[in-house]
């Protein structure tokens, strides 16, 4: 449940800006909301939630490099961890959704009292992002994880996969199921950064590593004006960001369909309803028999 009580009044938003005369982009977010609202709707574990607050404040960052309305990013994590895969789809007005395999899973806190996101994400595995295009096939990009943090992995694919040096941290603060403060800060050098930029930003860079904890109790902006003092911030836009699922019955129906007549004939031979349920927002589509033999009907055979 959402404490208003308990957490700072900023919307879920993301801010673009630029530092040193446009020579470095920053992207901050919170995240707060969603991830309470994520951590409800999965009833997730501290551990996952962590996680979640950690994927969706990157997925957010990453998300507002798109152009096209109506197009989407998927992000998807898959590692070796408990957590198994999680994925997040977001679209270009701000609406995020995210599955977790596992949710439900627990780990012990590490050593110095922080959620273990690297066990419960696993430290080997991919972060897959595929971006949807207009009229051209999906951009597919890959890395390998490396810490399962997801901090260091997205700063990985943004380096390697997209040949963007960035930086990046990611943050989110919960305990026993309330989520006091989620979100993350995205730097990037653009072309023709110079060296005494990239140099001041990394003598910086310790202050980004608390950053669930300053956003516990400060604005994006107040945070952005005293982390890039004497950098000349400039504050581009600012966007709200909603946890908003866009399945529907009709959809769900497709993917039904796409099964093919002999699996459809099996759920439709069962006496109750068969119910589909949403891996990102756990609604439950119904379908009863009759209307699963019908869809038989029209659904192709497979290996046709
Ligand atoms: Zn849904």
């Amino acid at each position: 449940m959402i404490r208003d009580d308990l957490i700072f009044n900023e919307p879920d938003s993301l801010l673009r800006m630029t530092i040193s005369g446009m020579q470095a982009r920053v992207l901050m977010c919170r995240t707060t909301r969603l991830t309470q609202q994520a951590a409800d709707i999965h009833q997730a574990s501290d551990v996952a939630t962590t996680a979640m607050g950690r994927l969706l404040s990157a997925s957010a960052m990453l998300f507002s490099s798109i152009e096209d309305e109506g197009k989407s990013i998927t992000a998807t994590v898959s590692g070796d961890g408990v957590g198994g895969s999680m994925t997040v789809v977001g679209h270009s007005d701000g609406k995020l959704k995210i599955a977790v395999e596992n949710p439900q899973a627990e780990l012990p806190l590490r050593s110095d009292g922080k959620q273990d996101v690297g066990g419960f994400v696993g430290r080997h595995g991919k972060l897959t992002i595929i971006r949807d295009r207009p009229d051209a096939e999906p951009y597919i990009g890959i890395s390998n994880l490396v810490s399962g943090e997801l901090g260091l992995d997205f700063a990985e694919y943004f380096t390697m996969s997209e040949q963007t040096p960035s930086l990046v941290a990611l943050g989110c603060l919960n305990q026993k199921g309330t989520v006091l403060s989620a979100g993350g800060i995205l730097i990037q050098a653009l072309p023709g950064c110079e060296i005494s930029v990239i140099e001041e930003l990394e003598k910086r860079e310790p202050f980004f590593a608390g950053i669930s904890r300053e956003l516990y109790d400060k604005s994006m902006r107040e945070l952005a004006e005293f982390w890039f003092q004497g950098m000349d911030l400039e504050l581009l836009s600012a966007e709200n960001l909603v946890l908003q699922c866009d399945c529907s019955r009709e959809k769900m129906r497709r993917a039904l369909l796409s099964l093919g007549r002999e699996e459809l004939l099996e759920m439709g031979s069962a006496d109750d309803d068969t119910e589909m349920a949403c891996h990102f927002c756990r609604s439950n589509h119904k379908f009863s028999a009759r209307e699963l033999n019908d869809m038989a009907k029209h659904a192709a055979v497979r290996g046709e």
